[in-house]
């Protein structure tokens, strides 16, 4: 009999995923999350992104921003630590990397040449799997050199358009499906494809189909908090195939509890962070 590759993530096979926290656990057990991202009037992207990391778990976060957003994180995100960058608009420079669990970039990140090539610097030194979201995902389509450069078991997670941006046009979603199995086959990474069945395809060509979610966060940012949810997980120790996997069931869950307390058409992307509780 042959193997199908399609599988479905209803609520058991994600309870299956999650990991109780410990009693006897501290903050250095949940790991140290760095998350890249904002630009000048897109700082709200990162805040978005570092919150929801911050519900879903990690232990410590830094949050990477252009010094523009140096208040606004602060203030509006005292939980996590700021590492300011030195250009006052966008994110071009970066230090060492090498003390962080997991790292996310992209939301409201800007496609400036500088970021792009403080991209590319993180790609070839990063040695543990990276989340790659957004103008990340924009800036590695524009530079297709950089696709080899991708760590292993990275997660990128593109919506339709980005997507195409990245593989091409496709003739329907059978051949997005096919087209992102060869893509994640390829480079050995991990795509979720997000729409209303988000499909997290896993290195092996296997295609994880979403059960959760819902037409109420069709509204902007809430690609940024899924960003923040699988950079978390992946700090907290879980395999990328589980961080994509879970992390996308929980952010379509959250999406659903957001929208039976106040609708589809109010929620907002705060919203569904406010509804996350992956335990
Ligand atoms: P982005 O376009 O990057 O902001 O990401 C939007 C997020 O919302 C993705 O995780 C999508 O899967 C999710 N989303 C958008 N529209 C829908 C929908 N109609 N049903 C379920 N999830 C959706
Ligand atoms: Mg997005």
């Amino acid at each position: 009999q042959q193997h199908t590759p399609y599988y479905y993530t209803d609520s058991a096979h994600a309870e299956s995923i999650i990991r109780p926290r410990n009693k006897f656990s501290h903050k250095g057990t949940f790991g140290h999350a760095l998350i890249i991202a904002g630009s000048y009037g897109k700082i709200g992207a990162a805040i978005l992104a570092g919150k929801a990391c911050l519900r879903s778990g990690v232990g410590l976060l830094t949050l990477h921003i252009p010094e523009c957003g140096y208040e606004i994180a602060q203030i509006s995100l005292p939980e996590a630590m700021v590492s300011v960058d030195v250009d006052r608009k966008f994110n071009t420079a970066l230090g060492s990397v090498s003390s962080y669990s997991s790292i996310g970039i992209g939301p409201g990140l800007g496609q400036e040449d500088a970021t792009a090539q403080m991209l590319a610097k993180l790609l070839t030194e990063a040695r543990l799997p990276l989340v790659i979201d957004a103008d990340a995902l924009n800036i590695i389509s524009q530079h297709n050199d950089l696709l080899d450069k991708i760590p292993a078991k990275s997660i990128l997670t593109p919506h339709p358009k980005e997507f195409q941006r990245l593989a091409g046009e496709t003739a329907n979603d059978f051949d997005r499906l096919e087209t992102g199995r060869k893509f994640a086959q390829k480079y050995n990474i991990i795509i979720c494809l997000k729409g209303a069945h988000t499909a997290v395809i896993l290195p092996n060509g296997d295609v994880h189909f979403n059960s959760t979610g819902n037409a109420g966060m069709a509204t902007g940012g809430t690609g940024d908090v899924l960003t923040g949810i699988i950079t978390s997980l992946l700090a907290q120790g879980y395999p990328p195939e589980h961080a994509a996997i879970l992390g996308v069931y929980e952010h379509g869950l959250a999406g659903d509890r957001a929208a039976s307390r106040k609708g589809q058409s109010a929620m907002i992307a705060s919203d569904v962070i406010e509804n996350l509780k992956i335990d």
